[in-house]
């Protein structure tokens, strides 16, 4: 996040503005308006509904008591990272067999040449024409039609940093591409970033199925199952094109990746069927911008936040709510315990802080690092998340329950939507912040977890299925708040 200037196009800016308060106003006038308005958004979303399943947390990881897959791999040690890897394998193959015919006019899926378990500390081995030795890494290579994994360092360091299904995640993504190589889903010139979203949402048909429990040997919950499975979908880099196995470029923001999923897991095989370049340039083009400045981070002090309090009135100004107070410590609320690093009270109609908490969760993310955070953006998100319910309670809109966490997560989200610099002029910063993508991975990062207070009502409880609360702030980051009120009313 950055307070750049204001550069040029202003005036055109500007209207842009002017178009995005009118959606404001409507927000308090009550839903008609915006009914007649806009059909397309018309629809409400229930708090407890993961695409057409039930959210709820549960057990997620292999099934107790399944019959270890036979699937032959090569260079296996048959121990227990090549045990997961060959049961996720299995899964995903038996799942494609089921869909690929009525996906793919009618073709019959077949499972891929070789599977290969290698050791990438061990010298010597070759695959694809490439050395696996420090390949830490797993991936489908096409010309030899083989998914290959690194038993050695990258599945022990995914079971270990996010669990079991982070393994199954990896290779349902490889299989993903084995799919798109199977169904000409991509033409083989397409970017690498159109097939990489692809094989995501590949991925996300794949997890509904298991959601829905039909695979032989890994169950998730829609709930923190499915928010783990799409947390790790920022750490596969898996693109060998130009031997840069760690770039972000391929694969796309954290966000184009989890919408990807998020895509394939309500839509179906069809639906990934029809991602192509156009589409994915579309969602990418917003930031083309601030491709340079994306890695500049805007500290949270008083001056910062002066800035972020000033872009959320311009966003909220002609709602004619009220702007709350802004308090630089805690402070007790009547009736309310409150919550933490930011509250909400509206009896006072103030937002109190406390800046060592918001600090905190600006802190870049580092694994074992007490002091570890999700990022700057991620900070002010939380801020803006307690603002957006004082245009919430002006509005006389209810502050608790599920529809108030989600309303309010799509209200930050349009906050966030205006704040992207867009050389087509279709976005229109307010005010001198701009975001770049790190900065909404940041926030979709935090609300995946477990603690943020962006997808939260006013007593910081989130509906259970980061699922939701991811579609909630996109639906606002592509479509302004106008839609907010109406599918969480
Ligand atoms: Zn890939």
């Amino acid at each position: 996040m950055a307070a750049g200037s204001a550069g040029t196009g202003r005036s055109r800016r500007i209207v842009g503005v002017v178009l995005a308060l009118i959606s404001c106003v409507a927000l308090l006038g009550g839903c008609s308006r915006v009914i007649s308005g806009t059909p397309t958004t018309a629809g409400r979303a229930a708090t407890d509904d993961v695409a057409g399943l039930p959210a709820s947390n549960g057990p997620s990881g292999p099934k107790s008591g399944a019959q270890p897959s036979t699937l032959p791999v090569e260079g296996t040690d048959n121990g227990e990272m090549d045990r997961l890897a060959r049961d996720a394998v299995a899964d995903v193959q038996s799942y494609w067999r089921q869909r690929f015919p009525e996906s793919f006019d009618g073709k019959e899926f077949e499972p891929v040449k070789k599977l290969v378990s290698y050791d990438s500390g061990a010298p010597g081995g070759n695959l694809c024409g490439k050395s696996t030795q420090g390949a830490e890494n797993a991936f489908y290579c096409a010309q030899e039609d083989t998914v290959a994994w690194d038993r050695a360092q990258l599945l022990p360091q995914l079971r270990a940093s996010f669990g079991p299904m982070a393994v199954v995640t990896v290779l349902a993504h490889e299989m993903g591409h084995a799919v798109q190589a199977r169904a000409g889903t991509a033409p083989p010139d397409a970017p690498a970033i159109v097939l990489e979203q692809q094989a995501d949402c590949f991925t996300g048909t794949f997890f509904r199925h298991v959601a829905e429990g039909g695979a032989e040997h890994f169950q998730v919950s829609t709930g923190d199952g499915l928010n783990e499975v799409m947390g790790v979908l920022n750490y596969i880099r898996d693109t060998p094109a130009d031997g840069d196995f760690t770039g972000t470029g391929a694969h796309g923001s954290a966000f184009d990746r989890v919408t990807a999923f998020q895509d394939g897991f309500s839509g179906g095989p069809q639906r990934c069927a029809e991602l192509d370049a156009a589409e994915v340039k579309q969602r990418t083009t917003q930031f083309r911008f601030w491709q340079d400045d994306q890695e500049q981070d805007l500290p949270v002090d008083q001056r910062n936040l002066t800035q972020v309090r000033d872009s959320l009135r311009e966003v909220f100004r002609d709602t004619g709510a009220q702007p709350p107070q802004i308090v630089g410590e805690p402070r007790s609320c009547p009736g309310m315990r409150g919550t933490r690093p930011v509250s909400y009270c509206p009896a006072t109609n103030t937002v109190s802080l406390s800046m060592d908490g918001l600090q905190k969760i600006a802190n870049p993310p580092a694994k074992d690092d007490p002091n570890s955070g999700y990022g700057d953006f991620a900070a002010y998100a939380q801020f803006a998340s307690r603002y957006a319910l004082s245009v919430q309670r002006a509005a006389g809109l209810p502050l608790e329950g599920g529809n108030a966490g989600l309303r309010t997560a799509c209200m930050v989200g349009s906050w966030s939507g205006l704040l992207v610099e867009d050389p087509i002029g279709q976005r229109n910063p307010v005010g001198k912040l701009r975001i770049a993508p790190g900065d909404v991975d940041e926030g979709v990062a935090a609300l995946l977890g477990g603690d943020s207070l962006i997808a939260a009502g006013i007593n910081g409880e989130q509906v259970p299925a980061g699922f939701a609360r991811v579609e909630a702030f996109r639906t606002g980051f592509q479509q302004g708040f106008a839609p907010c009120s109406t599918r969480y009313p």
